[in-house]
């Protein structure tokens, strides 16, 4: 069998990192002329590091990062609403978040690659069924394979081309996201921080002993753009009244590598795939970021289609399964992430959150992330 993947982000690089371990034929298509060390951090859970255990670059990726064992919200001061033990961030065994710089990441997994896998510089622009084939066009080349994977991010043009009236949702928030050069206080070089004010939010973690990935939300009409230059005083000036170690984080950034982005989701699909092309990852079930599971859940998907797959002619059967064995998780993450962050932004909604919080007992809260972090074992 052999597969196209659309798409070089977290989801298609490691699809096909796991379609290689399990010998399965597989070529990504990518856009982008080249990879590029963009974005700023991103925090990885349990589950996504089981999954890059199981194909052997999990080491590698924790030595390129730092493991988080404490995630805390707190208040604009940075006092944790709740104290939360070091259990709670980790799995059964002991496996905490992994916080790294996206670019750092991406390049790990490009670099794991078998050579002439990653084609970039090739848009996706059509596909169309031949035999039992499926005819791909991608920049000006054209390829067969026997599955089509969407890969190809929230804005995917694979589920463009399969399937009509998909719709985004704009979650009303929009979000800074930057790295900054400086070194946690010693208390913090292990922890992650989302600390909240009336209807903001700013987090931190390190990513490296030098480096502060961050990232602050505030409510906003959508394509609202920061005026030139603007972007950090901007910013201390929404925070101003937090603690000062959330200026000096802002301080200490390059103005010019600040993102921005307005955060959506994609409304439910029906289905994830029709005859032999199926999306994953943001294609198939974008989330907004508030519960930091968004590539983790790609990261699954790599993992569940690779085994399903493995061995296995009858593709269109090993699709429905994928898609039914996924589904439950998926939702869980972008409906409580959707709550969670609609909540967070609400006067009410963060006095009853910070409630339930302070409420929840530890057994129950443990409950909770072991359903998120449990993954399949396929063998
Ligand atoms: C503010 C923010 C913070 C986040 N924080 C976290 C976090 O801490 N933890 C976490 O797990 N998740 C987080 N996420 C979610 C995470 O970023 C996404 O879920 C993840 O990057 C999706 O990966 P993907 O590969 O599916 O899609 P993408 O990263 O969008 O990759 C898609 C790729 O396809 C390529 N492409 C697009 N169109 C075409 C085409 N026509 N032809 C060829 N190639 C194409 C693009 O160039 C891109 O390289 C966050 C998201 C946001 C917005």
């Amino acid at each position: 069998m052999k597969a196209t993947i659309i798409g070089g982000g977290i989801s298609g690089l490691t699809t096909a990192l796991a379609f290689n371990k399990l010998n399965i034929n597989c070529e990504i298509y990518e856009k982008a002329p080249v990879l590029n060390e963009v974005g700023a951090g991103i925090w990885l859970q349990p589950n996504a590091l089981k999954i890059l255990d199981w194909l052997g670059i999990g080491t590698l990726a924790r030595e390129r990062g730092v493991i988080l064992n404490q995630v805390d919200i707190t208040d604009h001061q940075l006092i944790p609403f709740r104290k939360t033990s070091k259990e709670l961030v980790q799995d059964q065994y002991g496996q905490g978040i992994l916080a790294i710089h996206r670019g750092v990441f991406q390049k790990l997994l490009s670099e794991h690659l078998p050579e002439g896998v990653l084609n970039l510089g090739s848009p996706f622009s059509s596909s169309a069924s031949a035999a039992t084939k499926i005819e791909v066009v991608v920049g000006a080349k054209k390829t067969t394979s026997d599955l089509l994977i969407g890969a190809d991010g929230i804005h995917s043009s694979v589920r463009k081309a399969i399937f009509e009236n998909t719709e985004l949702r704009y979650a009303g928030q929009t979000c800074w996201r930057g790295v900054s050069d400086i070194s946690l206080p010693l208390a913090l070089q292990n922890s992650g921080i989302e600390s909240w004010g009336n209807k903001i939010r700013f987090g931190f973690s390190p990513i490296s002993n030098n480096r502060v990935y961050w990232f602050a939300v505030a409510k906003s009409k959508p394509n609202e753009k920061d005026p030139e230059k603007m972007i950090k005083p901007g910013l201390t000036k929404r925070f101003k009244d937090f603690h000062p170690l959330v200026s000096k984080i802002i301080d200490h950034t390059d103005e010019e590598k600040i993102l921005r982005n307005d955060i959506y989701d994609l409304k439910r699909l029906q289905h994830w795939f029709k005859g032999p092309i199926i999306l994953i990852g943001d294609a198939a079930h974008a989330t907004t970021p508030n519960m930091g599971q968004g590539a983790g859940q790609g990261i699954e998907d790599a993992y569940y289609l690779a085994n399903l797959l493995a061995g296995n002619q009858k593709i269109l059967e090993q699709l429905a399964l994928f898609e039914s064995s996924r589904r439950k998780k998926v939702d869980y993450v972008v409906n409580n992430s959707w709550m969670f962050g609609k909540m967070a932004h609400h006067s009410l909604g963060q006095k009853f959150l910070k409630i339930v919080m302070k409420l929840t007992p530890e057994r129950t809260l443990k409950q909770q992330m072991a359903k998120l972090y449990s993954v399949k074992d396929f063998h």
